[in-house]
């Protein structure tokens, strides 16, 4: 398969992927919200190709709105957030994942199966980054949870219960080391007071000063770090 990058008359750029395998017509599909998929006939010249996709704007316009919501993501993200620092996300010949100081390379292969390595991948740097955190700051405040493990909750940074203990979420594993201090400090605050009162905040920020600054950065990338669902 080979790409061509087409330019579409309000200067939008489009991701072309042309298969050589339709018998006669050409044939198209949506890929992504930048990208569509057509087959031609093995023998179709380029110059044939680029004056169709120039005369049939309407065409592919059509094709890119009926992209459904999940063949647009059914890919790996560019890049991902570590540790709270940006790393690109490139695929290597190898079969495991590698952690590099400015990438992570993973192994070639189908989307679904890369997504989950690089899930399972990132739950385990998640408790060696996340829990003896918890425990760090739990002497730190003694305060002390019944038991500490990570969750794959969708709704939530965290949860304490005085009976079950706390849970982080996984994905913190992206948030910068203030943060997720932070949220073990908040999880931590809730063994002294279950709600969100005054006196809650208050202690939070005695022990985390830099509540507000991590509260905003979840605001802002906190959506990031569901990247891979
Ligand atoms: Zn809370």
């Amino acid at each position: 398969m080979t790409s061509l990058i087409h330019t579409l008359s309000d200067g939008m750029e489009l991701t072309i992927e042309i298969k050589r395998r339709a018998k006669k017509n050409l044939i198209i599909r949506p890929i992504g919200t930048h990208t569509v998929g057509i087959s031609v006939p093995p023998h179709l010249s380029a110059t044939t190709l680029n004056r169709w996709l120039r005369d049939n704007e309407a065409v592919l316009r059509r094709t890119l709105a009926k992209t459904p919501p999940q063949t647009a993501e059914n890919r790996l993200p560019e890049s991902i957030l570590f540790h709270g620092r940006r790393l690109a996300l490139t695929t290597h010949q190898d079969t495991q994942i590698l952690l590099m100081p400015s990438e992570i390379r993973v192994p070639e292969g189908a989307h679904d199966k890369q997504a989950a390595l690089l899930a399972t991948f990132l739950k385990r740097q998640a408790q060696s980054y996340l829990l003896p955190r918890l425990e760090h700051h739990a002497r730190a405040t003694q305060l002390f949870p019944a038991s500490s493990s990570l969750t794959s909750a969708k709704t939530f940074w965290g949860v304490c219960r005085k009976t079950t203990g706390i849970r982080l979420n996984w994905r913190l594993v992206g948030a910068p080391e203030y943060v997720a201090d932070y949220v073990c400090i908040h999880e931590l605050c809730h063994l002294a007071h279950p709600d969100h009162s005054r006196a809650f905040w208050a202690l939070t920020r005695r022990f985390a000063p830099y509540t507000p600054e991590a509260k905003q950065w979840l605001k802002i990338h906190g959506r990031e770090l569901f990247a891979l669902g």
